[in-house]
């Protein structure tokens, strides 16, 4: 029996598909069908005030369009918040993330202060836990920060952090890649609001789905650095990689959320049919 090849298609229901999209599910469906794999839909949710159910329904309406099928059920990652929650006792109780109360605008501040190319991402220490004790006892609200120090005295460093990427960065990245966690940051893996953030719910859902392939544009490139690491963190298998190029306009600008004349829905009424829309992206 051949290995087991999983991949999916997890967009955030915060707006109306575009061509961008429609190719990144095209390539995932059918690398699915050529590896007789599985093609899965999840609903990347877990921002309530920009997620809405018509933008979900829209998802299922314009990929049935474009004829791909998938198992039910789909997972929401609103339903599964215990499952983060978990995730990130574990990354608290091995003091792998910290408390962070800083606001957005205090966080670009310290960015703004520090020395010039000294931190163009955000690094920071956890508070003196006086002052953590004291602004808890105010119930002001906090992030959990994921601990880029902590993270590399746990492991010994990042060397041995690598990915297989069989598609390509936004630079040419191909081939075994060395982990740079570092280019992102301490980032946020809960937010203030939600009590979760993307790299980690997307991290422990591509673990529990048994998700071993993960297609998508390389403007996600940078976030296989970090996601890397939190599988190492959580001792989380790592899916291969297959970045793909971003789709551009006639502009030569990328199809992005607010290209209203390029949404699936739109194109559709105008009279669209997928399969052109598969021939005018080369597939
Ligand atoms: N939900 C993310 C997005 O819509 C995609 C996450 C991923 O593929 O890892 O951009």
């Amino acid at each position: 029996m051949s290995a087991p090849f999983v991949t999916r298609f997890a967009p955030s229901p915060t707006g109306l598909l575009h061509r961008g999209h429609a190719y990144s599910a095209l390539l995932a469906h059918e690398a699915a069908r050529a590896n007789r794999g599985t093609f899965l839909l999840r609903i990347e949710d877990i921002d309530a005030t920009r997620s809405r159910k018509e933008f979900e329904a829209a998802i299922f309406e314009d990929l049935a369009w474009l004829g791909l099928s998938w198992p039910a059920p789909v997972r929401r990652q609103s339903a599964h918040l215990a499952d983060y929650e978990a995730a990130l006792s574990r990354l608290v109780a091995a003091g792998l993330v910290y408390r962070c109360f800083r606001t957005r605008r205090e966080v670009a501040q310290a960015m703004a202060s520090a020395p010039h190319g000294a931190m163009d991402t955000f690094r920071s220490d956890p508070l003196p836990s006086a002052e953590e004790a004291e602004r808890l006892a105010r119930g002001e609200p906090f992030a959990w920060r994921l601990s880029l120090a902590a993270a590399q005295a746990r492991l010994g460093g990042f060397g041995n952090l690598t990915f297989q990427e069989e598609g390509a960065g936004p630079n040419g990245e191909t081939g075994l890649i060395q982990a740079r966690p570092e280019l992102g940051g301490d980032v946020v893996l809960a937010r203030k609001d939600v009590g979760v953030a993307y790299h980690l719910a997307v991290v422990c859902d591509d673990a529990l789905q048994g998700v071993t392939h993960i297609i998508r544009g390389c403007d996600l490139f940078e976030a296989a650095h970090v996601q890397r690491l939190l599988q190492a963190l959580l001792g989380l298998p790592t899916p291969v990689y297959r970045h793909h190029r971003l789709l551009a306009g006639p502009d030569g600008k990328r199809y992005a959320k607010r290209d209203k004349a390029e949404t699936l829905r739109a194109l559709r009424e105008a009279g669209m049919t997928p399969e052109r829309l598969r021939q005018e992206m080369g597939l």
